[in-house]
């Protein structure tokens, strides 16, 4: 039988560009271009690696967020993936993260699913906790953060590096693993691939394809709440260390001014 894969991808605003709050004071998302989360190509590039060891396998990329989200999908569908969901309505605006690992967990359960693949975390948010909530709510296995990951008779086999020691981890399929950004850089689309993912499949659901009430997400559903927020403030001009001879002292006071050194 297929094993069917679920990879959940985030579409987030593009760290280069120019990031505001909203009046509600959450992430004012039609400001500022958006893309697939740099963390999350690891994530599709694992994915690919296990369908081509694989017998028969099928990658299905899943993402929640606003129209523009789609091009996320695109991009993992020009690496290869084979199908894409899009999980989109107005009621999700504000959603935290555990109403996002409620859509998810939901989604990836009408999806039908042998293996979820996430990033480690998302490079907007950075809570690396939806992983682990999804597998809790679908009630499996959860092996996260692995730099290496495979797949063999119905195992899900993995390391996670930590600091003082490497752990080998294994679960039982279904489960939902994380990777990091050490698991293997991340193929880029080719042409041929550019062209295939225009024909292939997205289909759009909303919360009531999911069965999820409007007050469990959003803002209102919202386990988290954001008080305030300010603004970076502006860059100003840097200070500048002038060798006359004295130049190390002069880098070593501004550093120990700093509280650097
Ligand atoms: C429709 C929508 C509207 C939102 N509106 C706002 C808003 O207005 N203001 C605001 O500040 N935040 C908003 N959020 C962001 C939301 O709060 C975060 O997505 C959530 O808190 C998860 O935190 P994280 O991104 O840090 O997840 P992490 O735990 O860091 O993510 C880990 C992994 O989980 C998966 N994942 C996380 N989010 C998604 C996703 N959306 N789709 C697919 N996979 C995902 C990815 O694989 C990711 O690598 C919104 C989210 C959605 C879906």
């Amino acid at each position: 039988m297929s094993l069917r894969i679920v990879v959940t991808v985030k579409y987030v605003p593009d760290a280069t560009g120019d990031r505001h709050f909203a009046d509600d004071l959450t992430v004012d998302r039609d400001d500022v271009d958006g893309l697939l989360s740099e963390l999350d190509e690891y994530a599709v590039e694992q994915a690919l690696q296990i369908a081509e060891d694989a017998d028969d396998a099928e990658i299905t990329v899943l993402t929640i967020g606003p129209e523009d989200a789609k091009d996320a999908l695109r991009k993992a569908l020009s690496m290869g993936a084979d199908k894409a969901i899009h999980v989109e309505d107005d009621d999700l605006h504000g959603t935290d993260a555990i109403g996002t690992s409620l859509v998810l967990a939901k989604a990836v359960e009408k999806a039908g699913y042998d293996l979820v693949i996430s990033g480690m975390a998302s490079t907007d948010g950075t809570m690396g906790v939806v992983p682990a909530l999804v597998a809790e709510r679908l009630g499996v296995p959860q092996v996260t953060l692995l730099s290496e990951v495979s797949v063999e008779d119905g195992v899900v086999k993995g390391r996670r590096d930590g600091d003082a020691a490497s752990e080998q981890l294994e679960a039982s399929l279904p489960a939902v693993v994380s990777v990091t950004d050490q698991s293997g850089e991340a193929r880029y689309p080719s042409f041929k691939g550019i062209m295939a993912a225009k024909k292939k499949p997205v289909e759009s659901w909303d919360l009531e394809d999911l069965d999820i009430e409007a007050e469990e997400v959003g803002l209102e559903g919202a386990y988290t709440v954001v008080d305030s927020a300010t603004e970076r403030p502006a860059r100003t001009a840097g200070t500048i260390v002038k060798d006359e001879g004295e130049g190390g002292k002069q880098l070593a006071e501004f550093l120990a001014g700093q509280k650097f050194i």
